[in-house]
């Protein structure tokens, strides 16, 4: 049954989840101002699914159930499918301007869905059928699930189990006839707080020595022994204050990062998929940050739209609008931002079925999408910087433009003080102007740049990853074949 997205929020209240900020406990964390614009964002993800003119991109039909699920829960059929999530990811950064954080789980069901399968004709082990049996829950209940892959790491140059605290990447701590112990932490985990569960998965490709930390679950996200500490956003404080909507350029919605940790939770064996299978995590994370590299090319776009509109509107409330430069600088930003989208579609069409039936993308053309990612958001960024203007950065507060304080030689206010000089255009009211700036402000480098800007760096994997599968993936062997057969080169 898909949920509204009033019962997606009230299903939250039930849920233990034991959240801090800021040095305390956060009790009511779905009404708290700073967390509640990333729920709201997650909640687009059901509300789209009801609307008639959205409904078929965000619902696929089960291929476990045959039931119609939000495709948020789907595995992919084909690659129709896998363009369709680039579509629905693009349409929802167009509704937020924001990280909606809801796909790390997709890209968590297809990869987990594929590498059980394999997992288990090689040993026989039944983490597919576990995996299978938790997914069809996922889907006929609705649920938002956390997709977690990237753990502290400590020094960098050390495997897992060579650590001087064993900790800091997520492992088995006991094994027991009934389930597994798990101990570590998960850094900057996209909507761990919204989430109804979460799945772990190994973080890097591990030895044998490292076994114990080769390991794969899902739990709920109020499990005994779990707790998640939020993560601290630019400008994030301008939510507690009052009168300062406008301040915050995207009042309504916002991404979410927290630490989540893992202080001795029990795992029953049905929730486990991986326990120790350790060539196999290496494929886990190829596969998990394979999707989640095709989802930028999505959701990236989406808020890059939302950006290159801004950037319009701040032009025409200058009165700029007609200024060649302003034109081609429009121009340039749509380029680079449908190049990105051209990545995820191309990744996507390229698709190909996995052993286990679902459609996996192509991870050279993925990693190529997320490498551009790590670069043009920059670029459009930069853009939006220079059409707007400084204005967005040095502009007094909405509480000045709302002010009836007298400071004028005849008795003006702060606020018509305010509403004087920063008058532009006749087509806009300084409202609208501050509202245009804000937004730009809060894409560029406030709350909302930890899921556009520097997310765009090192979110499904920093640059280097994917630099690390361009080489693998790239056949140069097969290009070196190629110039020797044209140029006459015989061994
Ligand atoms: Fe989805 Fe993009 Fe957020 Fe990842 S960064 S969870 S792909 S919206
Ligand atoms: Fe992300």
């Amino acid at each position: 049954m898909l949920m509204t997205g009033e019962q997606y929020i009230e299903s939250l209240r039930k849920l233990n989840t034991r959240v801090y900020m800021f040095g305390e406990k956060v009790d009511n964390w779905v009404d708290h101002p700073i967390i509640r614009p990333s729920i709201n964002c997650v909640k687009v993800t059901y509300d789209l699914a009801q609307d008639p003119e959205y409904r078929d991109l965000m619902t696929a039909k089960s291929n476990l159930t045959g039931e119609t699920v939000n495709r948020f829960a789907h595995l992919h059929q084909s690659t129709e499918d896998l363009k369709n999530k680039v579509k629905m990811q693009r349409l929802c950064g167009q509704k937020t301007g924001s990280c909606f954080q809801r796909c790390v789980g997709m890209d968590a069901f297809n990869a987990m869905f594929s590498s059980t399968y394999e997992i288990d004709k090689k040993y026989g082990t039944k983490y597919h059928e576990n995996f299978t049996n938790f997914l069809k829950m996922v889907q006929e209940k609705d649920l938002v699930v956390d997709g977690a892959m990237t753990d502290p790491k400590g020094d960098r140059g050390l495997a897992p189990h060579a650590q001087r605290d064993k900790d800091l990447f997520v492992r088995i701590k006991e094994r027991r006839d009934d389930g597994i112990v798990v101990c570590g932490a998960k850094c900057h985990q996209t909507g761990s707080i919204n989430s109804h569960w979460h799945i772990v998965m190994p973080t890097q490709a591990m030895r044998e020595e490292d076994a114990d930390y080769a390991v794969a679950f899902a739990c709920p996200s109020d499990a005994d022994g779990m707790y998640m500490i939020y993560g601290r956003q630019s400008c994030d404080t301008r939510k507690l204050e009052e009168g300062a909507d406008i301040d915050l350029g995207n009042a309504q919605f916002g991404g979410q990062e927290a630490l989540v940790v893992f202080d001795d939770v029990f795992i029953p064996n049905e929730y486990v998929f991986l326990a120790g299978e350790y060539e196999f995590a290496g494929m886990v994370v190829e596969r998990f940050a394979g999707y989640h590299r095709q989802s930028y090319g999505g959701c990236k776009v989406g808020v890059g739209d939302v950006l290159i509109g801004a950037a319009a509107l701040a032009a025409e409330y200058n009165g700029a609008q007609k200024a060649s430069h302003i034109k081609d600088k429009l121009i340039e930003m749509t380029h680079l931002n449908e190049t990105l989208y051209c990545c995820g579609i191309a990744c996507s069409t390229e698709g190909y079925p996995t052993e286990a039936g679902n459609y996996q993308i192509d991870l050279l053309l993925a990693n190529v999408c997320k490498q551009n990612i790590t670069r043009f958001p920059y670029e459009i960024v930069r853009l939006a910087e220079d059409i707007a203007g400084g204005l967005m950065v040095t502009m007094p507060a909405q509480k000045d433009f709302d002010s009836d304080l007298p400071v004028g030689r005849n008795g003006e206010t702060i606020g018509e003080i305010c509403n004087k000089f920063y008058a532009a255009a006749p087509s806009c009211t300084t409202e609208q102007r501050m509202r245009v700036l804000r937004l730009i402000e809060n894409l560029c480098l406030g709350a909302a740049a930890v899921g556009y800007r520097t997310e765009s760096m090192h979110g499904a994997g920093s640059p280097q990853a994917q630099r690390i599968m361009i080489q693998r993936q790239g056949n140069i062997e097969g290009k070196k074949a190629l110039a020797k057969a044209i140029a006459g080169i015989k061994e």
